[in-house]
């Protein structure tokens, strides 16, 4: 019998798009157009069963599932025993305290006392007992947002992303509990063949996470810059260069980092570099 990878995948939500456009940027095909349970992949010995996104640490642990797709945040707030694998880079979002803007809490330690609203009592109750805190948790499990203005909670305690939604409700972030993102998780206990479908899968992850971090950079320098232009593209072994047909001139290509892309930029065009062309990358096999 051929083993097929089962993993589970939040079925509608925040996660969807992400999870099913990596899935995709490593070759592997899932359509849900009919808002299935379970849906076979194409061209990879893959199943992917869409749930919801609370339910995936559990289903992977009692290996239902092999692996999920799911945030941070729901890994901490269930706390079974799975084995964090990668994070995807997708679903960034911080868990928050906030506060009603005109009201007596100005500071953590005014939290004492207070009821505080959320959907990650047991985060939330880890990080008051680490801040020697007391504090009611009252539990709920959507519109968190609106719990001080009914009069339910004083504080709360959820996600933001951009801080839209706690601006409408005339919040102010106190203090980030936890930063998340989606993160690869496995079952403890996979067999030999699935662990082998699982590290080739990761392999694409990782090569798909890591083209999108890097950018191809093509430019022309005067041959006398070459060297200073060197020093400041390392790329992935060392830059490619090649002379142009006008002589004293030469095309460099290399690799840059997304994060010191724009300094790197700006140092190119101090020492002499034109015609910068800059390219994303698709897959990069390192
Ligand atoms: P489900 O029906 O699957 O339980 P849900 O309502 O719990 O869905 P979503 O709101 O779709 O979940 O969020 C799924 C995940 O997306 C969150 O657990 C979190 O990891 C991530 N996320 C990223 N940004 C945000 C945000 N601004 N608000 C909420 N979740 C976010
Ligand atoms: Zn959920």
């Amino acid at each position: 019998m051929i083993e097929t990878l089962k993993v589970a995948v939040q079925k509608k939500g925040r996660l969807y798009d992400g999870s099913l456009a990596l899935l995709k940027e490593c070759g592997i095909e899932v359509s849900n157009g009919n808002n299935q349970l379970r849906v076979q992949a194409a061209n990879f010995p893959l199943e992917v069963f869409f749930l919801r996104d609370d339910d995936i640490p559990e289903y992977v642990q009692d290996a239902v599932a092999d692996i999920g797709f799911v945030g941070e945040n729901v890994i901490a707030e269930k706390n079974k025993q799975v084995d964090p694998v990668e994070k995807l880079g997708f679903g960034k979002c911080r868990l928050s305290i906030a506060i009603p803007k005109t009201g007596t809490i100005r500071s953590t330690n005014d939290l004492n006392d207070k009821k505080i609203a959320t959907s990650y009592p047991l985060i939330l109750s880890n990080f008051l007992a680490q801040k020697n805190i007391t504090a009611t948790i009252q539990e709920i499990s959507g519109s968190v947002e609106i719990a001080p203005r009914i009069g339910l909670a004083d504080a709360i305690c959820d996600l933001v992303s951009s801080g839209s939604t706690l601006f409408n409700n005339e919040l102010s972030e106190l203090e980030t509990v936890l930063t998340s993102e989606a993160v690869l998780i496995s079952n403890k206990n996979l067999s030999a063949e699935k662990q082998t479908l699982l590290n080739k899968l990761l392999f694409r992850i990782r090569a798909v996470k890591k083209a999108k971090n890097n950018k191809y950079v093509l430019l022309n320098a005067p041959n006398d810059k070459l060297d200073a232009i060197v020093k400041l593209l390392p790329g992935m072994k060392s830059p490619t260069i090649l002379p142009l047909a006008e002589s004293g001139w030469s095309s460099v290509h290399s690799v840059i980092s997304e994060n010191d892309f724009w300094n790197v930029i700006e140092s190119l065009k101090a020492n002499g570099a034109q015609g910068i062309l800059i390219v994303p990358i698709e897959k990069m096999i390192v």
